[in-house]
């Protein structure tokens, strides 16, 4: 069976021409999936019985579902189990300017940061197409309300799952689905170099954000292995091209590891990778977990690295923190559900 989330308006659009249906179905099935959100195909009252019958014998309407819930203030975390019983985890967020969902791309992850709960589980396998749509599907079915804007910041690598994240946006962002502005979406990359190249001429108006978390390659490298592979000076080149080709702001994330890469001279080697770049550095206090040893940086710290970025005119701000609560960075709940089996 096919799943019905996995396939673009074009896509569906495309086999239902081929079949001898009109191009005009695919249009009123994707109404009913997305703005609708039926259970089942029997419900499309405006759809002739034999397109319907072929829906349900050769597609399924979602195949993920939900296992565990926890909540906090303004923040809620899922557990999903996909269907070779597979776990991955998405966070939603209240802000003040909205509704917003942190989503999974792949089972596990490769990258091996040395900070991050996800990597310590090793990839499994990517996600397909419609376990990242159905995130957003199920989360707003068990919330009851509409998220406004999607950041790729779960786990796993978006790069590592170009395609499959690339036919993500188009769908959430397709005008007859769930019509999320390109704006209100952000992919974040750890930084794969030639998939930012890649990035930069697929002409998507999505936000990109880079892991940097570090100010030079010696302790990048520590940090992040990646960083081996691509380091500073290549990965500023192609984020320099992306910019240059989209003309959109790249917002930088650093997390804020105390004693690690949050000194004074941290702060002005920053500065001067990135002074006259357009681009805003978010500073993200660390979410500490009980299996990894780095600590969140003071808050006296995390302000006096801001000050400086600000006063050499870095556009900075600092990340409000979320649900310590609720195991809520990346991984956690997932690798918490792991060690307890
Ligand atoms: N692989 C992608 C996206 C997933 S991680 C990337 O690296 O960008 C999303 C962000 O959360 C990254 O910036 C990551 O470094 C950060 N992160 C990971 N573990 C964290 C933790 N314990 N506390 C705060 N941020 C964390």
């Amino acid at each position: 069976m096919k799943n019905i989330y996995d396939y673009t308006l074009s896509e569906l659009e495309n086999l239902f021409v081929y079949l001898g249906y009109k191009k005009f179905n695919a249009s009123q099935v994707y109404d009913w999936i997305y703005k609708k959100r039926i259970k089942s195909f029997n419900e499309m009252t405006n759809v002739k019985k034999e397109l319907i019958d072929y829906l349900n014998e050769n597609f399924i309407l979602g195949s993920i579902e939900v296992v565990e819930r926890q909540e906090d203030i303004d923040v809620a975390k899922f557990l999903f189990r996909l269907e070779d019983d597979q776990k991955v985890e998405a966070v939603y967020m209240h802000h003040d300017y909205g509704h917003s969902l942190c989503i999974s791309t792949q089972v596990g992850c490769n990258m091996s940061c040395a900070f991050c709960e996800s990597g310590r589980l090793k990839k499994r396998r990517d996600l397909k197409t419609s376990e990242m749509v159905e995130q957003i599907l199920a989360v707003e079915k068990e919330l009851n309300l509409r998220i406004t804007h999607i950041v790729l910041m779960g786990i796993g690598e978006p790069f590592d799952n170009y395609d499959n994240v690339m036919k993500f946006i188009d769908i959430v962002n397709c005008g007859k689905g769930i019509e999320l502005g390109a704006r209100h979406i952000t992919v974040s990359t750890s930084g794969i170099v030639p998939k930012i190249k890649e990035f930069a001429k697929s002409d998507k108006q999505v936000n990109l954000a880079i892991s940097l978390h570090a100010s030079n390659d010696e302790l990048r490298r520590k940090l992040m292995p990646i960083d081996k592979a691509y380091p500073l000076d290549t990965l500023m080149d192609a984020i320099k091209e992306y910019i240059g080709k989209t003309n959109r702001r790249v917002t930088f994330e650093y997390i804020m590891l105390d004693h690690v890469n949050d000194t004074k001279e941290n702060a002005l080697e920053l500065v001067n990778l990135l002074k006259g770049m357009n681009c805003y550095v978010n500073l993200i206090p660390y979410n500490e977990t009980s299996h990894i040893d780095f600590k969140k940086s003071s808050q006296e710290r995390i302000m006096n690295f801001y000050d400086i970025l600000k006063k050499n005119n870095i556009n900075v701000t600092i990340r409000r923190e979320f649900g310590s609560k609720v195991s809520a960075a990346c991984g956690q709940l997932r690798a918490n559900h792991e060690e307890a089996k």
